[in-house]
């Protein structure tokens, strides 16, 4: 179907490689913005550092794992070594240190399902998330950074689906679509299903990179600048990733029995997860395995009216890159 596309349906691909190619590049954040982060990263350090001395801060969330667009708040974790810390009490804490460093809009969420303390610094004018040792998070991030490492396509197409989905309105938890995380997981599993694949599966190789956090072990190969020619025998264009990321997710994928697992690199069955039934408020009408908690579905948010207008709009779009005379335009119109 891909090359029937190709040919037929879709004499303009050049024209639309260029259009989503000029989009990804208006998306990418300026290198001052990048510099603003690292203002204010230096300014928290300072502050936590009085208070606790062996405490460490990282960057995680899409301000470092390479798939955040420009202005974005960014999400910093607190690591404090002692795992038998009162949460509320820090956060607290926390808050209060940097209230008096004038710091904008402070305000501790201790009863949040991720309990952060939110600020505005108001010297970058950037907004910021603090959560505490949430070192799961801090490690999917450096995975889904490193696969960004090894084909440029990587980042194009999940800039590409990521503005997609906040356009249409299909990026809200709460309101049970997908987070940004699922959707970077999707597209770099569909990534890795390519014929002949353009990403390779990092957790599947001999393990170069090895942490234990809460007890699960975290393994991979990061070497990943030795992989920079792996989707080399793949010739696919953005465009024709974009059509054929719909395609699957409107098409070609088994809701009722599959699986997706970046983990494998392969789909595997709902049946293998146990996933197969609705236990209290987790539903699994959409599965998206995550690479370490690998009893969590990412799809667990989904409820049975979301499912439904998730699917219409992965057909939406997937009949508007293969019939709209203007792509670049519809995708994206406002919902
Ligand atoms: P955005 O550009 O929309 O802010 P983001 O990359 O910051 O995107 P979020 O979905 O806000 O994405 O998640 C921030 C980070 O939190 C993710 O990169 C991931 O490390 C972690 N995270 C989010 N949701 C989950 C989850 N359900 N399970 C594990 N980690 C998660
Ligand atoms: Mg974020």
């Amino acid at each position: 179907r891909n090359l029937k596309w190709q040919m037929e349906c879709r004499s303009d691909i050049y024209r639309l490689n260029a259009q989503f190619l000029s989009i990804y590049e208006s998306l990418i954040p300026p290198e001052e913005e990048k510099a603003k982060q690292k203002q204010l990263l230096t300014l928290l350090e300072k502050l936590v550092c009085k208070e606790w001395p062996e405490a460490r801060l990282y960057l995680y969330g899409s301000c470092a794992n390479s798939f955040g667009v420009s202005k974005s708040d960014i999400d910093v974790c607190l690591a404090i070594g002692d795992a038998d810390i009162n949460k509320s009490e820090v956060l607290l804490k926390l808050a209060d240190i940097l209230q008096s460093d004038n710091l904008q809009n402070v305000q501790a969420l201790t009863r949040a399902r991720v309990p952060i303390v939110k600020l505005m610094d108001p010297v970058t004018g950037i907004s910021c998330d603090i959560c505490i040792n949430n070192l799961l998070a801090v490690v999917n991030t450096k995975l889904l950074r490193d696969y960004a490492g090894i084909d440029v396509r990587l980042r194009q197409l999940a800039f590409i689906v990521k503005h997609w989905a906040k356009s249409r309105g299909v990026n809200e938890t709460y309101q049970g679509t997908l987070s940004s995380y699922a959707y970077v997981l999707m597209c770099i599993h569909f990534l890795q299903q390519r014929k002949p694949a353009i990403l390779p599966c990092l957790q599947g190789m001999r393990a170069t990179y090895s942490v234990t956090v809460d007890d699960k072990k975290c393994a991979f190969f990061d070497q990943v600048e030795n992989l920079c020619d792996f989707g080399n025998r793949n010739r696919e264009t953005i465009a024709q990733l974009v059509w054929g990321f719909f395609n699957y997710w409107a098409y070609g994928h088994d809701y009722t029995s599959s699986v997706i697992s970046v983990r494998t690199g392969s789909v595997i069955s709902k049946l293998e997860k146990d996933w197969t039934r609705r236990v209290g408020n987790d539903r699994h009408l959409i599965c998206i395995e995550d690479p370490f908690e690998t009893s969590h579905d990412l799809g667990r948010v989904v409820d049975k009216f979301s499912i439904k207008v998730l699917r219409e709009e992965f057909e939406r779009a997937a009949d508007i890159m293969h019939f709209a005379p203007n792509p670049c335009v519809k995708l994206f119109e406002p919902y």
